[in-house]
């Protein structure tokens, strides 16, 4: 018999989620120099990317242009794309052992950490993830509502999606209208009432999740004034104590605080207010069930046995009127049925992405992870690369001692016949490119990056006209 990863017999991967994880595990996969590996990638959604397409800013042009380093690994040969095609729904995992000798799962993390406070499930709270979604396109949040005719709304937590939630609300029409932000949202925001926007961190400046780029970003904007309190710049003494040893992201951090909270306000249309060391506890609601208030009790920093500065409440409570709010506290995996997941983490169950067994802790054959559904959702884009990295090596060691699946039909034509079968709207990576310059085209007419598809039957009318 041959080789698997020959000529004669490729390694057949299947790759579940087109996000950068997925794009990276595939690089890592097809550079192999002594193996012959075809992979297929699956996405529930025509377009791929992921986040790069449905969670980074739309003012975040330039970290988009990663795109192209995935059309270059699009392009080599052995690699397939199949969007629209939904695990669970359009094929299983059953199916995909039956079609190939390695899995990855690369889903993202596609919900959100929930904080538990009287009043969150009010009608004008939601989720940051889902705000995002819906500015982006993502065509399952194309129909979500915002109340944008609030004049002061919230942002809980302060880590970059808070930053880019906060500053997309911030941003005049104009600065809007340069990005590639879905129509519908670049016509809701650009009728926003919104003059005031809270982000509210529980603790200091020097533990902001946030980074020095994009905080600095924020004392930029065309139509926003950034307001901090002096008192709130300042830090306490644990968190002097332990500046002396801070990296110089957290220094940077700190200062531009510093220098925002010294700045005058210019009378700009919008205030963006960075509050620290404060925690919501409730948010109450009005005859409609609408937030109307917000209650935040003041923390203090201790110190724990590991040495990080945790907040602790003391007993100082302050209302702020808030008629919308978005909790940005983390985002959170979702399980895949019939894969193993551990519920405290929200992640694939796995040990440096092979996918473990719940019962024995042993590597469940030929199934592997990448990226936030693998380690949770933390870093940037490029964080994904090594990440992707560990686990490409260890499927090739994997295969290498031969564990791999034993697939009745490990051959590309076969799987593409069962796809077409289940799903004959699937889109090709050709089909992505030419929806991707269709809507370049839409964008270009009137001075615009692109104009998005931000609906699934849209993408396959205007994929079925082009063939
Ligand atoms: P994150 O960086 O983990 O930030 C979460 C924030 O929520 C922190 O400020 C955290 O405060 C706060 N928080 C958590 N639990 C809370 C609670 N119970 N009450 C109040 N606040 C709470 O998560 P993220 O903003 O969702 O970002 C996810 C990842 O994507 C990050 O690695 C981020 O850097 C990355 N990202 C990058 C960019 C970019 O590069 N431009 C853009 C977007 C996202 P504590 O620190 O006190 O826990």
């Amino acid at each position: 018999m041959s080789q698997i990863g020959s000529e004669s017999q490729p390694l057949r991967v299947a790759i579940v989620g087109a996000g950068p994880a997925g794009f990276y595990v595939a690089e890592h996969l097809l550079k192999q120099k002594d193996l012959v590996i075809e992979i297929d990638m699956f996405d529930r959604l025509p377009t791929p990317f992921g986040l790069v397409r449905n969670g980074v800013a739309p003012d975040h042009q330039k970290i988009k242009s990663v795109t192209k380093v995935f059309d270059r690994i699009a392009a080599r040969p052995g690699y397939r794309f199949f969007g629209n095609v939904e695990l669970g729904t359009d094929i299983s995992v059953d199916d995909l052992r039956s079609h190939f000798h390695q899995i990855v799962y690369s889903t993202g993390a596609q919900t959100d950490r929930y904080l538990n406070i009287p009043g969150i499930d009010l009608k004008s709270s939601h989720a940051a993830t889902q705000f995002v979604a819906w500015y982006n396109g993502h065509p399952d949040y194309r129909d979500f509502e915002f109340d944008l005719s609030q004049e002061t709304a919230a942002v809980i937590g302060i880590g970059n999606v808070a930053v880019d939630v906060a500053r997309i609300l911030c941003r005049s029409p104009e600065e809007l209208f340069e990005t590639d932000i879905a129509d519908h949202a670049l016509r809701a925001l650009s009728e926003s009432r919104i003059k005031d926007v809270y982000m509210v961190g529980r603790r200091g400046p020097a533990q902001g999740a946030f980074t020095p780029p994009e905080l600095k970003e924020l004392g930029e904007m065309q139509d926003a004034d950034v307001v901090v309190l002096p008192s709130e710049a300042e830090l306490d003494d644990l968190s002097l104590a332990v500046m002396a040893d801070a990296d110089r992201g957290t220094e940077r951090k700190v200062e531009l605080i510093q220098q925002f909270s010294r700045r005058e306000q210019t009378g700009k249309t919008r205030r963006l207010h960075l509050r620290f060391l404060v925690s919501p506890v409730e948010l109450t609601g009005d005859e409609d069930n609408c937030v109307n208030s917000m209650k935040l009790v003041r923390n203090e920093l201790y110190a724990t046995d590991a040495g990080t500065l945790r907040p602790k409440s003391v007993d100082e409570f302050e209302e702020l009127p808030v008629g919308l709010v978005f909790r940005s506290i983390g985002y959170r995996g979702v399980p895949l049925e019939g894969v193993p997941y551990n519920e405290n983490w929200g992640v694939i169950y796995n040990e440096a992405g092979r996918v473990m067994k719940l019962d024995t802790r042993k590597p469940l054959l030929g199934e592997y992870t990448a990226g936030w559904i693998k380690r949770g959702p933390s870093g940037v884009i490029g964080t994904n690369k090594p990440d992707a990295m560990e686990t490409a090596e260890n499927m090739i060691k994997d295969l290498a001692s031969g564990r791999v699946l034993s697939p009745v039909q490990p051959n590309a034509t076969s799987l593409e016949t069962f796809i077409n079968d289940r799903q004959p709207d699937y889109f090709s990576y050709a089909d992505w490119q030419r929806l991707d310059d269709l809507e370049k085209e839409l964008g270009a007419a009137i001075g615009r990056p692109r104009i998005k598809f931000t609906r699934v039957d849209e993408m396959i009318a205007a994929k079925n006209r082009q063939v």
